[in-house]
């Protein structure tokens, strides 16, 4: 598929963009792994040192909640233009929910206090990419049970788009955005705390979608 291959060499693409003095060149033989590896935490513990000289104590308590992809190109604070620290993010691959997640919003409303929780996909998320690949030809290779489980959580997003005349990038958008919608349900249906937060309108849940190649953020409509 074309939007498959396009999510593949944007994977390429991220694996030659420089980080911080680090740069990273793509595929590495396991002793060139190793010196990226040093390099890594060398450029981990110095720039810890100039993050300390700069540290600002903060209240702690952010100003709302995300459920956002793990991609790196997906960056909360940065997409709205907010502080460091302003959100509670919690982040997965394809921006899934599970116990541990759910938890963890629950904890945010509660002890946290925050009363807006935004569900954040992304276009080209190769999480997506990989699920729409995983229903047109199921791998028959080993895969392991966490990855079966990930892979079971995005299905019902590819499954809910049902439209036979989209183009392979038009199916991938939709995907996106079933996903946002799908995992909105999940936390409605398997955390009644959220649920009942949101009925009381203590909370209130959104779903959104960040465009990679703008910047802007679509707000869905349920
Ligand atoms: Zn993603």
């Amino acid at each position: 598929m074309k939007g498959l291959k396009y999510g593949l060499m944007l994977i390429l693409l991220a694996a030659v963009v420089p980080l911080g003095a680090v740069e990273r060149t793509g595929i590495l033989a396991p002793p060139d792994i190793k010196k990226q590896q040093d390099a890594i935490m060398s450029m981990l513990i110095k720039g810890n040192k100039v993050h300390q000289k700069h540290i600002v104590r903060k209240p702690g308590l952010p100003l709302l909640m995300m459920v956002s992809c793990a991609d790196s190109r997906v960056e909360p604070e940065a997409i709205f233009d907010m502080k460091p620290g302003e959100i509670y993010t919690v982040r997965a691959f394809g921006n899934i929910v599970d116990k541990s997640i759910l938890g963890s919003l629950e904890y945010g409303a509660d002890n946290l206090e925050c009363h807006v929780l935004v569900v954040m996909g992304h276009t080209h998320c190769t999480a997506l990419a990989g699920a729409l690949s995983e229903h047109n030809s199921p791998r028959t290779t080993w895969r392991s049970l966490n990855l079966q489980d990930l892979d079971a959580r995005l299905q019902p997003a590819v499954e809910a788009v049902v439209d036979k005349n989209l183009t392979d990038e038009e199916r991938w958008d939709a995907v996106v955005r079933a996903n946002v919608l799908n995992t909105m349900r999940t936390i409605r249906e398997q955390s009644p705390e959220l649920w009942q937060m949101e009925q009381d309108e203590t909370l209130k849940i959104v779903g959104a979608v960040y465009h990679l190649d703008t910047g802007a953020v679509e707000w869905l409509k349920e």
